[in-house]
């Protein structure tokens, strides 16, 4: 799966523009978050790896500017448990385990539209890393 950034621009944030893509292209869209009002909208989505072009094209083509957010890694090496992270993440995406080791649930995590704990971490354990199917994603940028 691919995670995209979808941006919709007052003009065309009132269409149905992600429903009608889901329906002409059957492309499972998995909708993770999204923050829309009457002067715009982002949406946060994950898709087929497969489809990623094609769904790229046919959002652009419907003036919605898409791209391609990073992903974030957690060096449990590095980690010392001070719990920063932990108390930052809107998603609880970053938690302690009962002996206070880190666990990063990836799934979860919104990526580089955050990257609440990037900036928080005093071992620089935290960083923002490229989608690992960068060849895929490469000429879409
Ligand atoms: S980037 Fe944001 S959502 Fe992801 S783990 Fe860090 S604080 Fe949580
Ligand atoms: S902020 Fe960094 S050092 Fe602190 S718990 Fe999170 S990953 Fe570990």
């Amino acid at each position: 799966m691919v995670r995209i950034l979808l941006r919709f621009s007052e003009k065309i944030v009132e269409q149905p523009i992600t429903s009608q893509i889901i329906l002409e292209l059957k492309v499972p869209i998995n909708i993770i978050t999204a923050s829309i009002n009457s002067k715009g909208g982002e949406i946060l989505a994950e898709i087929p790896d497969a489809a990623l072009e094609k769904t790229v094209k046919a959002f652009r083509r419907k003036g919605v500017t898409v791209s391609l957010p990073k992903l974030i890694e957690v060096d449990t090496e590095k980690c010392f448990s001070c719990g920063a992270c932990v108390a930052l993440c809107p998603v609880e995406a970053i938690t302690l385990a009962e002996d206070f080791s880190i666990v990063f649930n990836k799934e979860k995590c919104v990526g580089s539209t955050c990257s609440a704990c990037v900036d928080a971490c005093p071992a620089r354990a935290i960083k923002s890393v490229k989608q690992s199917n960068s060849e895929l994603t490469s000429n879409l940028h």
